[in-house]
């Protein structure tokens, strides 16, 4: 193998034959750890223009309105992602949403700032009919020359880095269109949780063939260090889904004729595993092994002797250099 993150060739199997255990598409997978690095990853990876096979017409992340509970629950997570943001940026900033889809998560922040809200998605159905008219979604893959450079003042990708066959240049890119001092935020499934050592090839967070890559703590970290973010940090994360799909897995591959009770992707049992599974997550993120690591990376501030924006009030709120540290701080 030829490790898609540092480029070492020295590695072992992981775990193979793993099957789509949520959606049944007819791919199997091997997973393969890279002895540098420590990242797991698809070997093979496939192309880019393979990926779009992987995603059912059903995928979960596409139905964004099931309910209005599970509605105002997901707007009030965005929420709190949102505040985490206004701490970090003007009040006046520019957010992307990286697959954004409908652009739920923008038209929740709409109260929180006058932003200006951007999304991208690579599904143009689905931006077709954006949740509020004040965003500005596109469909795409974002590459080098998508957006100017230094256009934004935070990046929101969450659950995405591991769905893309090149997580370095996603890196990269973001990096060159956050202004000074911008931030990258987002979330996605922590290798070392006590749900994937505990479920193993049934780990709700491998979501095969959809999921290209697997980080720890330590390993993801690097990955923003190599995409030339100086501040880096990840914190844990309340969210008991893995857990939920992980029963649901074993209970698949045990009893194939429960997938005719599925819907989207999901057995009726979801969401009381869900929230079962919630004391379980409490416990594991006070133990440092969360099931999904939340991450904040910052692109160095430049001290500059004249504001680089001729508003007033643009300079005013940017977070200090936050240096080299990182900090494990709880949420
Ligand atoms: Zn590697």
């Amino acid at each position: 193998m030829t490790c898609a993150i540092c480029g070492g060739s020295a590695g072992e199997t992981w775990l193979e034959g793993i099957p789509d255990h949520e959606y049944a598409l007819p791919f199997v997978t091997t997973l393969v750890r890279c002895a540098a690095c420590n990242v797991v990853q698809q070997h093979p990876l496939p192309a880019p223009e393979d990926l779009s096979a992987f995603y059912p017409s059903d995928y979960h992340a596409y139905q964004y309105h099931d309910s209005p509970v599970a509605d105002r629950l997901k707007t009030r997570y965005s929420q709190r992602v949102g505040r985490r943001i206004r701490a970090l940026i003007p009040a006046d900033g520019a957010i992307l949403d990286l697959g954004c889809a409908d652009g739920s998560f923008l038209a929740a922040l709409e109260p929180l700032g006058d932003w200006e809200l951007h999304g991208l998605d690579i599904n143009p159905e689905i931006i077709r009919r954006p949740r509020s008219p004040r965003l500005e979604l596109r469909a795409g893959q974002l590459g080098p020359d998508t957006y100017p450079r230094e256009r934004f003042d935070a990046i929101v990708a969450s659950h995405l880095v591991e769905h893309v066959c090149d997580p370095v240049e996603l890196m990269r890119v973001c990096e060159r269109i956050l202004r000074p001092g911008g931030i990258l935020i987002g979330e996605l499934p922590n290798l070392a949780s006590w749900d994937a050592r505990l479920f193993g090839r049934y780990w709700g967070g491998l979501h095969q063939p959809r999921h290209l890559f697997f980080w720890d703590r330590a390993s993801f970290l690097d990955l923003g260090r190599r995409g030339g973010f100086a501040a880096v940090r990840t914190f844990p994360l309340l969210q008991p889904a893995h857990w939920a799909i992980s029963v649901q897995n074993l209970l698949l591959a045990r009893f194939p004729r429960l997938r005719r009770f599925a819907r989207r992707g999901r057995l009726p049992l979801y969401t009381a595993a869900v929230l079962a599974a919630t004391p379980l997550c409490m416990l594991q993120n006070l133990a440092g092994a969360p099931s999904i690591m939340g991450f904040l990376f910052q692109k160095p501030p430049i001290q500059r002797a004249l504001p680089r924006d001729p508003r007033p009030g643009r300079d005013r709120e940017r977070p200090d250099p936050a240096g080299d540290r990182e900090v494990n701080e709880t949420s």
